[in-house]
């Protein structure tokens, strides 16, 4: 048996704030009465802020970040399209094994799953597309299987910069309300989101933000869709109601996790978790261990992961964290599996959980007899001290 709170330190599900509980918690409503109408529009109109997506139109699905993923690709594409995506790892390769089970055709840049997106290799691509039969680019903001955070701003800069029309699609799944995001000002045409992350909600409910020139094509599109349907969604929640039976209680917690977001303001979120994947890579210097991300510029704050030494299993460090800490890692997924742990300091979080978390991982480290620098952790406090 396991006394305390358990320490969910995976990279999302995450912890989930007890006044979100509470709201969570609260008696269900009639989906089609006026109480729920009138907070569906509050919720419609607070979600855009997260997203820095003013001019966006949001979409709440009662289903998780995979649903919004088919949602965006059934909506904009038809069959045998094209379109051009970046192999950032696990998560981008879904949503393109997604994509070609839907039936579009997938140009996958490959890549050893340590680094983003590298624009010239979509310019490339683009420049060379003169029939612009490629109709979509989709990317991943934060790959949480790498803890890879991609220059989205600057990769969507050099495409506009080529004229090429394709729609920009992003998945914010673990960045959302974690990383800096601008929906509008990046020229996103759709945002794929989830709950289970920075929004700080239990899994359920997933999001796509999208642009008027998203909406207006899919609105052409005669790709085939129904449960996944932008049209229908829009239509009904201008008067603040849903074409089918939404996760009324999920959206109470949305609620109150946005009034947080709110409380605390967006930009220093996002500093304390830039602050927390700092002390966090202190630590992880401090043993003398890999970071699994080659560029210094392309660092998750939302996640960190530690890359061993081939001898080593990873899942048994991760195991005995758990048995002997109460505490849960990420686990490798896809190529990474047994080779790393992924730390995820994202959502509702502060400094002595993230020391507590820390610790936990450098008595894990000894206990596994895993070469490392004890004390690492040290470095972590004095960054935190510090800053
Ligand atoms: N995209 C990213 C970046 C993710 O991290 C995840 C899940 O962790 C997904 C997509 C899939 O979302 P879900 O598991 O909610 O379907």
């Amino acid at each position: 048996m396991q006394t305390g709170k358990h320490f969910l330190q995976i990279p999302g599900p995450t912890n989930v704030p007890d006044s979100v509980l509470r709201a969570i918690s609260n008696p269900t409503i009639d989906h089609r009465g006026p109480e729920f109408s009138e907070m569906t529009s509050d919720l419609l109109e607070g979600v855009k802020k997260v997203v820095k997506g003013n001019k966006s139109i949001p979409i709440i699905f009662p289903s998780s970040g995979t649903g919004a993923w088919e949602s965006a690709l059934v909506n904009i594409l038809s069959d045998n399209d094209k379109i051009l995506m970046y192999d950032t790892g696990h998560f981008s390769t879904l949503w393109k094994n997604m994509a070609e089970k839907l039936g579009f055709e997938v140009i996958y840049i490959e890549s050893e799953w340590r680094t983003g997106v590298d624009s010239d290799k979509f310019i490339e691509i683009l420049k060379n597309d003169q029939k612009h039969e490629i109709k979509a680019v989709c990317m991943v903001h934060n790959e949480t299987s790498t803890g890879v955070t991609s220059k989205i701003p600057s990769v969507i800069n050099e495409i506009k910069s080529i004229n090429h029309p394709a729609i920009i699609m992003v998945d914010t799944i673990s960045s959302l309300g974690s990383i800096d995001y601008y929906h509008d000002d990046w020229n996103v045409d759709v945002t794929v989101a989830g709950s289970q992350k920075g929004l700080m909600l239990p899994p359920g409910i997933a999001f796509n933000f999208i642009s008027q020139n998203a909406l207006d094509i899919s609105i052409k599109n005669d790709y085939k869709r129904s449960y996944w349907d932008w049209s229908e969604m829009v239509k009904t929640n201008l008067n603040g109601f849903f074409p089918y039976t939404p996760s009324t209680n999920i959206l109470f917690g949305l609620k109150e996790a946005l009034r947080l977001i709110e409380e605390e303001g967006l930009d220093n979120i996002f500093k304390r978790h830039e602050r927390h994947a700092k002390a966090t890579r202190a630590a992880v210097n401090g043993w003398g261990i890999e970071l699994l991300p080659m560029n210094d510029d392309e660092h998750s704050n939302s996640l960190t992961s530690l890359l061993f030494k081939e001898n080593v299993n990873a899942d048994n460090l991760r195991k005995i964290i758990l048995d002997k800490f109460n505490t849960s890692l990420g686990t490798g997924l896809g190529k990474w599996a047994g080779k790393i742990i992924r730390i995820g300091h994202l959502g509702d979080f502060n400094d002595p959980m993230l020391l507590g978390t820390l610790s936990a991982v450098e008595m894990g480290l000894s206990l596994a007899e895993i070469e490392h620098k004890s004390g690492g952790i040290l470095e972590a406090m004095n960054y935190l001290e510090k800053n």
